[in-house]
């Protein structure tokens, strides 16, 4: 046995015990129909941020590993997220803003610099989806507030309340004890952000979020930002950002990781140099959290983040994993 294949034949054993049924059924199927490893490179591979992104890359990787295209994966993937209730930081069931209306921020992109974006979605439950149409129905980029939803409703989408009772309950105890004033603070982010490189070689992006919980009314993150909570350029490489947007925005965030992978930076020192540009930039950084996670072409990855804690899921053709990021903090 060569040393390549008794590396992946360890990483399959490794990566099995966290495979789900659907992967270990699928897997010889998927072996014959995707270009596998090649020397360094990896791909296909998708990548996102915390621990909902295990399940959202399990759906991503049904169109990854069947040979499709990057970009229905990073929204297929994300719109498990989207759709789940329980998720408090996503779609249906993303806490709300100070005024109690869940308002929802996301943006897509793909291997051509096409991109999309929604911000201050409310009553919509997929706003990667409606991205997507603003990127291939419109001669637009972002669309907001009532006219992102006006045009999702044009486009076939239906309106459903996107206040859970959970989440209006916490939002109702918050406003007892809390000043009409964002909290910052690490466990109010949980952006999902997305990050695919396909068996074509091709790179695509998604980022959804309900954004910085109790918000003001009409704030916006970094999420449906490019450039700020994602940016794609497919010749180097794509990144994407989860924690306190406004801090993401001021450095341009996801732009600088693609420059610094440009520079021939691997992934995760891009991501370390762009959070050190952020903790240089404020007096305080402990109430502040801030993780990116980038990908590039050769399918390699990484992340870093402000404290630790950050955390992402990776799934190639031999496991499905959790990564924990390294930290300044
Ligand atoms: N980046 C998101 C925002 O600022 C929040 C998060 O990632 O948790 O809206």
């Amino acid at each position: 046995m060569t040393a390549r294949r008794k590396f992946i034949k360890q990483a399959s054993l490794l990566g099995g015990l966290l495979l789900s049924p659907f992967h270990t059924h699928h897997k010889k199927h998927i072996q014959k129909n995707v270009q596998k490893t090649t020397g360094t490179e990896t791909r296909p591979i998708v990548i996102s941020t915390w621990k909902h992104g295990l399940p959202a890359n399990e759906a991503a990787w049904k169109i990854l590993g069947e040979g499709g295209a990057a970009l229905d994966a990073v929204e297929q993937g994300v719109r498990v997220i989207e759709a789940d209730p329980d998720n408090g930081s996503v779609g249906i069931g993303g806490r709300p803003d100070r005024d109690g209306i869940v308002t929802l921020d996301a943006c897509i992109m793909d291997q051509n610099y096409r991109c999309g974006a929604v911000a201050c979605l409310t009553d919509i439950v997929h706003p990667i989806t409606v991205a997507r149409y603003v990127m291939e129905r419109t001669p637009h980029v972002l669309l907001v507030g009532e006219g992102a939803l006006q045009f999702a409703l044009e486009n076939g989408m239906k309106k459903t309340n996107l206040l859970t009772k959970k989440s209006e309950q916490e939002w109702r105890k918050w406003l007892k004890h809390s000043q009409y004033q964002p909290v910052i603070n690490i466990e109010n982010h949980d952006t999902i952000g997305m990050l695919a490189l396909d068996a074509s070689g091709h790179l695509s992006g998604s980022c959804t979020t309900s954004g910085m919980a109790y918000k003001l009314h009409g704030r916006v993150g970094d999420s449906p930002i490019i450039g700020a909570g994602l940016y794609v350029d497919n010749e180097v490489g794509a990144a994407c950002a989860t924690g306190m947007g406004e801090e993401v925005i001021r450095i341009a965030g996801s732009a600088i990781v693609v420059e610094l992978m440009r520079q021939g930076k691997h992934p995760e020192e891009a991501c370390r140099i762009a959070v050190e540009r952020i903790i240089s930039r404020n007096k305080d950084v402990s109430h502040l959290q801030v993780g990116f996670l980038a990908l590039n072409k050769h399918g390699e990855y990484g992340g870093y983040s402000i404290h630790k804690g950050f955390n992402y899921a990776v799934q190639t053709l031999d496991s499905a994993k959790m990564v924990d990021a390294r930290a300044a903090q």
